[in-house]
């Protein structure tokens, strides 16, 4: 049977034709009978071409942070893109961006680019001219987007595949990345200080950067214990190693200054895309004037020729006024508070054991464990495909989180009290599916 109605059936079968798999990013596949066509989207709902309406808890991997075809963000880059998208010079709403981001997220400086994945490998590449080494670490089970270097040992590989604690094994999520590549890249256990702190001690003359996901966003939400951010703060300063926050999911959506403002730890360089455009493609590489100005034209390079460009930065610009000036993070937390409040209540009263990640504008949870997982290891212990199971009996019923566990279920400002109510009317009737 399947998710697809009979209209998305015919057109996705004529999509596959012409696109691998009818899609245009492996995320999105989810089967032959599963991928959805979308027709529209507003506010917090999205329709398929069939006309089925659903609660977007998706929100296309996280950007969506006001909500679908917000009007004011619609209406500022229909007006702004009537005179030109692309010069190849500096624009006026480009400075304003940055003036703003500076500001919101309190960094010094910040160059623009589109997606996450070109923030990332701008800022690895920053952090090794910055320190003149080659090496990095990350930690297991995040992920970073596309670029070769980053794609080893995230959620998507095998969990029995990358070896014990103690001595990892770098695992690569695809084929096609030379084997050479491997050499540097170092993964480490989230949350483990003192395997951090001894790697670091032995290898610090290579390292160049610590990249970290402040919140594990691939993997459920799995938060950062009290003194992780601190621990690799403290030993990037001691050792001369430039810090990344990644912040593309986080970023403009746990708070107005992102994790760096919500936990307290300023990095040396922090990664934006998602929410800084609510989906339209936006994203920069930010941080301290020291770092960033490592960036020197004809010596170390950041370009592209679509960075800056007028449908991006008029997009976050109207994004960035309304984070500033309405209440949408704490209308956000207030829903987001109340889901995952009542939604362990209703798995309590049925009996599921279950535990509770992230914070309220990205939240995930894993069933068949009662204690929050601390890395990608202890994910595994709890039951994904339970999770599944009451993730597509929530998706035929109108509410859409992703069916992956892994991906948090994202709130937008549009979302109401009465989408709240309706979410958990569906979620009680859903967990049927469980015990049956
Ligand atoms: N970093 C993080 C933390 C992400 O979640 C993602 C995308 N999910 C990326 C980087 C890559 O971003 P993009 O898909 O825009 O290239």
């Amino acid at each position: 049977m399947g998710l697809q109605g009979k209209k998305t059936k015919e057109m996705y079968q004529r999509a596959m034709k012409v696109i691998p798999h009818g899609v245009n990013s492996n995320f999105r596949y989810w089967g032959e009978n599963d991928t959805l066509v979308i027709e529209r989207g507003q506010g917090a709902y999205i329709w398929d071409i069939d006309g089925k309406q659903s609660i977007d808890y998706r929100l296309a991997f996280g950007p969506i942070i006001l909500g679908h075809a917000y009007p004011a963000v619609t209406a500022k880059v229909q007006e702004a893109i009537e005179g030109g998208t692309l010069f190849a010079w500096t624009t006026p709403l480009e400075i304003e961006v940055a003036e703003k981001i500076c500001k919101m997220c309190k960094v010094d400086k910040v160059r623009l680019t589109n997606s996450g994945t070109e923030a990332t490998m701008h800022a690895l590449r920053i952090a090794r001219a910055h320190t003149g080494r080659e090496k990095f670490i990350k930690f297991e089970g995040q992920y970073h987007g596309m670029l070769d270097y980053f794609m080893f040992s995230n959620a998507s590989v095998p969990i029995s595949s990358i070896g014990s604690r103690t001595n990892p094994i770098n695992v690569p999520m695809t084929s096609g990345i030379p084997k050479a590549i491997v050499e540097y890249v170092i993964n480490l256990p989230y949350n483990d200080v003192d395997r951090l702190e001894a790697e670091v001690r032995a290898h610090w003359g290579e390292i160049a950067a610590i990249i970290v996901e402040p919140i594990m966003g691939n993997v459920g939400s799995i938060m950062p214990e009290k003194g992780f951010l601190e621990a690799i703060r403290a030993l990037c300063d001691k050792y001369g190693i430039v810090m990344i926050m990644d912040e593309v999911k986080t970023g403009f959506r746990i708070a107005k200054g992102g994790a760096q403002e919500y936990f307290g730890v300023k990095s040396d360089l922090v990664t934006y895309a998602k929410s800084l455009g609510n989906g339209f493609p936006i994203a920069a590489i930010a941080g301290k004037e020291e770092v960033m100005m490592t960036i020197q034209p004809g010596q170390m390079a950041h370009g592209g020729t679509y960075s800056g460009n007028v449908v991006g930065t008029a997009a976050a610009s109207a994004v960035l006024d309304i984070l500033a000036n309405e209440p949408v993070h704490s209308t956000i937390n207030k829903h987001g508070k109340l889901l995952m409040s009542r939604m362990g209540e209703i798995l309590s009263e049925a009996g599921i054991a279950h535990a509770f990640m992230g914070v309220p504008a990205m939240f995930g949870f894993v069933l068949g464990i009662d204690q929050p997982p601390t890395d990608l290891r202890s994910y595994h212990k709890g039951n994904l495909e339970q999770y599944e199971h009451l993730a597509m009996k929530l998706i035929e019923l109108g509410i859409q989180p992703d069916a992956d566990a892994r991906e948090p279920w994202f709130l937008c400002y549009s979302l109401s009290e009465q989408d709240v109510a309706q979410t958990l009317e569906k979620f009680e009737q859903s967990i049927e599916v469980l015990k049956s």
